[in-house]
This record gives C-alpha cells, sequence and structure tokens, in this order.
C-alpha cells in the first residue's frame, strides 16, 4: 500500500492540504496541526537550498544542514499528528466549498483549504558549467554566503547591485559585464573609488581546477580571468502553474526579479480558501522569512475554518434541534416577562 493509498483510506477531507514541504510549508503544517487541524503536506522533496552546505542567518540553528533542518521539521510535524508524504501535485481544482488534489500519479484528495509553498525556481545565467557550480562556487545571496567566501577572489556577472554586496565581503572583487546593460557614469565612478575591477565582453565559460574547484571565467575572446566564487544574478521564477484553474495568477515582481504569486500580509491569494507562503509569493524571503510566512497563513487559515465552523454550527442547531437556543430565549421571555432574567425578583434587585 503507497503512502497516499493510506492516506485516502477512509475518503477522509482534511483541514488543509500544504503543497510543498520546504521551510514555509512545514512552518505552516506544524501550526495547523498544533491547533488540532487535519494536515496533509504534499512535498516533491526538491527544496531551493539544498545545494547549500548550511542555511546561515537562522537565529539558533545558524549553519544547519538544510536538509536536516527538513528532517527536523517533518518529525516535528509529526508529532502533533500532521503527514508529511513525498508526491508533485500537478492540479488543484474547486470541488463543493472545498478543494480536489491531483497528484502526478493520478492520486485524488480532498481537502477544505489549501496552503500552496511551493517555492521558486532560480533561472540561471546560460554560461555552459555554470549551472552544475550553483551553491558551491556559483552563489546569489551575501546573507546566505558572504561569510564563507570572505577575502576570496570574487567575480560578479552582470549586475552593478551585486558587486556591492560581495565588496562588502572581500577586497578583490571584478564584475563582469557580460551581457548586461552599459554602467552609468556614476555607477562606474563608484567601482573605480571601492576599487572593483571591471572585465568587459560576454563570459562563455567557467574553468575548473584539479580539486573540481572554480578557478576562472571564459570571455568570449578566450581570455581567463581567475575567480574563486562567482556571484549571480537569476531570475526568480514562482513555481505556481498549477493554480491557474482555480485563478490564482502571477505577477512581475515590483523590482523585476522575477514572478510570484500576489498575497495579502496573511498570505491570502484573493481566491477563496487559498494561501501561499514563502518563496513562492515572496521571492526574496530567506529560510526565516519563508518560515514566519508560513506561520502566518497557516493562522489565517485557523481562523477562516474556525469561522466556517461556528457557521455550520449554528446552523446546524437551528435546522436541526427540537428546542435551539434561540427558541428557548424566545420561549422564558413569553413565560417569564419582565421576570425573564430574575434580576428585580433577586434580594437586594431593584
Ligand atoms: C543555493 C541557495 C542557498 C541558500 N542559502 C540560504 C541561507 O543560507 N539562508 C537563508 O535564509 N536562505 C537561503 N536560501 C534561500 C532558501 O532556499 C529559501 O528561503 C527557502 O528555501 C524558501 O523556503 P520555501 O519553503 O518557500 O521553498 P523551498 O524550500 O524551495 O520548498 C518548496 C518545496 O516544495 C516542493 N514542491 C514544488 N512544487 C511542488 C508541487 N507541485 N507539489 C509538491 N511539492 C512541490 C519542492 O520540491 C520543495 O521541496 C538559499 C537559496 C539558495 C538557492
Amino acid at each position: 500500500m503507497s503512502e497516499f493509498e493510506l492516506i485516502r483510506d477512509g475518503e477522509q477531507t482534511w483541514d488543509v492540504v500544504v503543497v510543498g514541504g520546504g521551510t514555509a510549508g512545514l512552518s505552516g503544517a506544524l501550526n495547523l496541526a498544533r491547533v488540532r487541524r487535519s494536515v496533509l503536506v504534499i512535498d516533491k522533496g526538491e527544496p531551493r537550498n539544498a545545494p547549500a552546505a548550511g542555511a546561515h542567518g537562522v537565529l539558533g540553528r545558524e549553519g544547519i544542514s538544510p536538509l536536516e533542518l527538513l528532517r527536523l521539521g517533518r518529525e516535528e510535524v509529526a508529532s502533533y499528528g500532521g503527514r508529511v508524504v513525498s508526491g508533485q501535485v500537478t492540479r488543484i481544482s474547486r470541488d463543493g466549498a472545498g478543494f480536489r488534489v491531483v497528484t502526478e500519479d493520478g492520486q485524488h484528495l480532498r481537502t477544505r483549504r489549501v496552503l500552496v509553498t511551493t517555492g521558486l525556481v532560480d533561472v540561471l545565467p546560460d554560461v555552459p558549467g555554470l549551472a552544475e557550480r550553483w551553491g558551491r562556487d556559483v552563489l546569489h545571496c551575501v546573507y546566505c554566503h558572504g561569510w564563507e567566501v570572505r577575502d576570496k577572489v570574487i567575480g560578479v556577472l552582470g549586475n552593478f547591485h551585486q558587486a556591492l554586496l560581495f565588496r562588502q565581503m572581500s577586497k578583490d572583487v571584478t564584475l563582469f559585464l557580460h551581457t548586461a546593460r552599459e554602467l552609468t557614469d556614476e555607477q562606474w565612478e563608484q567601482l573605480a573609488a571601492l576599487g572593483v575591477a571591471v572585465v568587459d565582453g560576454e563570459a562563455t565559460g567557467l574553468e575548473v581546477d584539479s580539486q573540481d574547484q572554480l578557478a576562472g571565467v571564459r570571455l568570449a575572446s578566450g581570455k581567463v580571468v581567475p575567480v574563486q566564487q562567482l556571484v549571480v544574478a537569476p531570475r526568480f521564477l514562482a513555481r505556481g502553474g498549477f493554480l491557474r484553474e482555480l485563478g490564482v495568477t502571477m505577477r512581475e515582481h515590483p523590482m523585476g526579479l522575477g514572478e510570484q504569486l500576489q498575497v495579502d500580509a496573511s498570505g491570502f491569494t484573493g481566491v477563496q480558501g487559498v494561501w501561499a507562503a514563502g518563496n513562492v509569493s515572496d521571492v526574496l524571503a530567506g529560510v526565516p522569512a519563508a518560515a514566519a510566512a508560513g506561520t502566518t497563513a497557516a493562522a489565517a487559515i485557523h481562523m477562516d475554518l474556525l469561522k466556517a465552523d461556528a457557521e455550520a454550527a449554528a446552523r446546524a442547531a437551528k435546522d436541526g434541534e427540537v428546542f435551539s437556543g434561540a427558541m428557548e430565549a424566545e420561549v422564558s421571555r413569553r413565560v417569564l416577562g419582565s421576570r425573564a432574567h430574575g434580576l428585580g425578583s433577586l434580594p437586594g434587585g431593584n
């Protein structure tokens, strides 16, 4: 019996299905499980920072292996009764007041609410050999890796702002103009004043030494410029295509960094019952910010479910009970009149 067959046993409708089990998804699931929501996390198992040796800037767990952090998270979710399974969600459609979730292997599940935490794809510059080194000596984020590469020979591919960020970490920074737009006079002046070398010409490949360490950037001219680390600026593409049918759409990031789902401060997508958190709706979120967004969305989902449950309970009481609360109040009013609450007849009462 597969994991999914176990879950479908009894045709359960989950309170929440979380799509994606990275930091955002597991944090959301942990908080939902702790308030006694039935929660299922479906995770394809490819967190964005998997190639990195450590997750940095994570208070209390500084430098922990990204995969170990998620392993611990899965254990914590399970310890409160949440379920985490491997799988890829390919489609989500409306099913009455809830949703039907379909996975790549054709499983169907029902859920009342959806939390989307599928992260993003880093679209890397198209330089041969670059993608293979991603997360090791090809980097993008000064907060994630800056300390680890301090004082090294750093190249920056075509991005002025990245050059400034990494100049803080090393005196030996070269900006490769590659296919970037021309720099402004101001930018040239600032780079010169900070001692950042600027190299013209398109990068066509990377040089790697016998120890499998990055050794240089090869230019179209054939010249090789030595570097130990290469900083790039990927385009960030949120993984949200499978939500189109629900009317949840991607928007260009305000700073032109890529595309992400548009949500409010609680992670609500604007489509009833669907929340999103982490990199899928905030391409700049690091691990702590993704965790916080998952937690915030979980609270909003729980409140939405509480309201729905309370309304349903009141409706059921009205429809189903011979002697409802409202009827009881009306009978008391007719029988007891002004003595309805008895205050006037109590000793010392007015
Ligand atoms: C190389 C690198 C190093 C980094 N280092 C740091 C660092 O040191 N510190 C830091 O704070 N941040 C770091 N980051 C950023 C960090 O990776 C993100 O902040 C974090 O991963 C965001 O968490 P998330 O849960 O939103 O997405 P992810 O961690 O990417 O998790 C999304 C999960 O959803 C799954 N998924 C996707 N689509 C589906 C689907 N259709 N169905 C089911 N599952 C699906 C994915 O496989 C994945 O497991 C780094 C990023 C990179 C690229």
